[in-house]
């Protein structure tokens, strides 16, 4: 497929952004996007004409082109495990429609019926069977919702330069409508601040990522790397730290990266349900990157080996 003249994903999420704020104002969180996507879609000759949840194993999310004419719908899955992820999961379906669909056309529907499969399934569970192809197009959909749902500088104003606590984070989930994970992932992905975020099961990081500077610094969580003994995350939800509001500041020698060990402030979450660990590592300092030699060139996939958590 070319992707001459096909826009980006924050592009796309962006311009979405600037049509909310003019027609909505600053009172426009949390997006709505099943309403959006009707609207917008109203557009085209090829519509999105529902958005439903679903009670059906085996995806999170589907983008389904309509089987008697041009249009399209979006399912979502409704089943517990998925929870709290749903507006993601619909504006990750809502990127595939903008960004990869191919436009019905009456010309598609000859015989009265769609022939063709146009459809997308969204399985992150089985995301290591993906294909480079599938892996970009659903991490493209990934952006778009995060982008669409957390615009940086809106985020990056509610936050201000307070530390991250449980309530700052209690309040981003709130205010976007998304997990803890996809609110903490941005958090990551945007912030100038040296942090960090860890997902574990089990004693063991599932995946991992560093903000840029954390990287700079040598920080880099490497999936299947063990928990460290004497961090929140090791102490369990049992522990007198599992629930703290703020985080709790640890010596150096309890989190270790590749150049070496710093004291950190670690918040950490427990999700019984997902039968996950989730900490937020917050770094003092500059770190200790500034004079080390280069080790070689980081590649974004190279931290983490299946689909990052929404
Ligand atoms: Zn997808």
């Amino acid at each position: 497929m070319s992707n001459s003249g096909r826009k980006s994903p924050r592009k796309a999420a962006n311009d979405l952004t600037v049509l909310l704020r003019t027609v909505l104002g600053e009172d426009r969180f949390p997006v709505d996007v099943e309403a959006l996507a009707l609207e917008i879609s109203r557009n085209y000759e090829d519509p999105i004409t529902a958005v439903k949840g679903v009670d059906i194993d085996g995806f999170e999310g589907m983008l389904r082109a309509r089987r008697k004419k041009p249009g399209w719908q979006i399912l979502y899955n409704t089943e517990p495990r998925y929870r709290g992820r749903e507006r993601f999961t619909l504006a990750h379906e809502f990127g595939h429609y903008l960004l990869h669909r191919r436009p019905l056309t009456a010309a598609h529907y000859r015989n009265g019926e769609l022939s063709d499969d146009f459809d997308f399934e969204c399985l992150p569970l089985q995301s290591n069977d993906w294909k480079e192809a599938e892996r970009e197009r659903e991490e493209e959909a990934d952006t778009f919702a995060s982008f669409l749902l957390m615009p940086i500088d809106d985020y990056r104003s509610q936050v201000g330069d307070q530390e991250i606590t449980r309530d700052l984070l209690g309040h981003i989930t709130d205010r976007y409508g998304v997990s803890l994970l996809a609110a903490t992932r941005k958090w990551i992905e945007f912030t100038d601040t040296r942090s960090a975020m860890v997902v574990a099961r089990d004693g063991f990081a599932l995946w991992g990522r560093a903000s840029t500077s954390a990287l700079d610094g040598g920080v880099f969580i490497r999936s299947g790397m063990p928990i460290p003994d004497g961090s929140v995350m090791a102490m369990g939800s049992a522990s007198q730290h599992a629930n703290s509001a703020r985080p709790v500041s640890l010596p150096d020698g309890v989190w270790t990266f590749s150049r070496g060990s710093e004291p950190v402030r670690e918040l950490a979450f427990f999700s019984d349900r997902l039968g996950i660990s989730v900490s937020l590592l917050q770094f003092d300092g500059c770190g200790g990157g500034a004079n080390i030699e280069e080790e070689e060139p980081w590649d974004s996939y190279d931290q983490f080996t299946r689909q990052p958590p929404r």
